[in-house]
């Protein structure tokens, strides 16, 4: 059977349509959308990029500015046009196209972005937004992917989505627009007090390996994995669970540090399959042992991110009947804590975490760790004494 074309000229069309019947309706009201494209040299494919980009913004309305600095640029210099651009009330979007020469310090300059004017979609905010879902700028390619989908009639929920390539500018935010329905969370907290690692603007630092505060929890998988002498690097890693808090940032540690990563949740179709193929399983789920021996395959590492309060007598011997120390615990108190992973998992995998006793541990030892990075990058070189290796 031949595949059906997706046609992107006409999609790319339509969207176009819309996009000019937006800009008559803010024009009617006295704002007229502007996009300033900063083209440094004669690369003859930016060239023709840049072109493109101009000539669109014409055909829809938008008032667009051409700065073609020279070659030889610096960073300085170039810093200086984009800090003016972020200040003109008649510019609405920045784009910087890439690549610059070899002189100028990119990502610098893409930090510089007002993250307000970053119509790329790039800067460590948006980025953070985007993994948060909170409205910002999205990157336009993954953009452009889901109206593809979107608007061809594919469904994309409940679906397989592999994305193979892991950059900044595509293979992450197509993975995180692909992964991404769940909940969200405050951003009050100064992000750089921000010890949990929560906060946007930490979460675009995280997926763009800046320098920032990285959740508690995932933070401390990493450092069992690291210190327990489990490679990370090259192996199949599946996460259960595509929460702000746990899931996405763990799925993102992992992809930095270099495993093929699988992010799983309540929509996900034949979810014993997907996580036995992991020598890495994450589960952050929140229901007691929902991970039984069948999801898990032999000699599997098993991460058991779950705390669960069990009180229910039929759950407690589904999951510890036999277990002399729990059964006294269950008769005391009438609880007990136990995790996402079913015990039975312990037979069969090669490594797994205990509940309690384990990931819990290392979320306060990284909050600890955490306050004290806090302290270290406020302050900055003030404290030389205080920046250990
Ligand atoms: P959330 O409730 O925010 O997220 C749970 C995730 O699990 C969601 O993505 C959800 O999918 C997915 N999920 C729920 N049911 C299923 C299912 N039947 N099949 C597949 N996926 C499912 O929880 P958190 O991430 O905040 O926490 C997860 C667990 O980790 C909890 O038990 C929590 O107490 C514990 N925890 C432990 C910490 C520690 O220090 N040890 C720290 C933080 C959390 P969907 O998105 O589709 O709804």
């Amino acid at each position: 059977m031949a595949a059906t074309l997706l046609d992107g000229n006409k999609i790319a069309n339509e969207i176009r349509a819309e996009v000019a019947a937006e800009v008559r309706t803010l024009s009617a009201a006295g704002v007229r959308p502007g996009l300033a494209v900063i083209l440094v040299g004669n690369n003859p494919a930016s060239e023709i990029y840049v072109r493109g980009k101009v000539k669109s913004s014409e055909e829809v309305g938008i008032y667009s500015e051409r700065l073609t600095p020279a070659e030889n640029i610096t960073t300085d210099e170039l810093l200086e046009l984009v800090l003016e651009l972020n200040h003109r009330e008649e510019i609405d979007g920045i784009l910087v196209q890439l690549p610059l020469p070899p002189q100028v310090d990119s990502k610098k300059i893409l930090m510089a972005v007002d993250p307000a004017k970053d119509v790329d979609g790039f800067h460590p905010v948006n980025v953070g937004f985007l993994s948060t879902q909170r409205s910002g700028l999205v990157p336009c390619t993954p953009a452009g992917i889901i109206e593809i989908l979107k608007r061809s009639g594919i469904p994309i929920a409940g679906q397989e989505a592999v994305v193979v390539g892991r950059s900044d500018i595509v293979g992450k935010p197509v993975a995180m627009l692909l992964i991404n329905g769940s909940k969200k969370i405050l951003m009050a907290v100064d992000p750089a007090k921000d010890v949990d690692g929560f906060h946007p603007v930490n979460v675009g630092f995280l997926s763009t390996q800046r320098s920032g505060l990285v959740p508690c929890t995932p933070a401390g998988i990493i450092e069992i994995l690291k210190r327990s002498g489990i490679p990370i690097a090259g192996q199949e890693a599946v996460v259960v669970g595509r929460s702000d808090i746990v899931g996405k940032p763990v799925a993102m540690l992992l992809i930095n540090r270099n495993a093929t990563v699988t992010v799983c949740h309540s929509k996900t179709r034949d979810l014993p399959g997907v996580c036995r193929r992991a020598d890495i399983l994450v589960a952050a789920i929140g229901r007691a042992g929902m991970i039984t021996r069948d999801f898990v395959k032999p000699g599997a590492t098993v991460i058991d991110v779950g705390m669960n309060k069990v009180t229910d007598p039929a759950e407690f011997q589904r999951l510890f009947a036999g277990n002399a120390k729990r059964e006294e615990t269950f008769r005391l108190k009438g609880s007990t804590l136990g995790g996402d992973v079913h015990p039975e998992v312990a037979e069969v995998a090669g490594a797994i975490t205990p509940v309690p006793g384990g990931v819990g541990p290392l979320t306060i030892a990284m909050l600890m760790s955490n306050t004290v990075k806090a302290a270290k990058l406020r302050r900055g070189s003030r404290v030389p004494e205080l920046s250990r290796a």
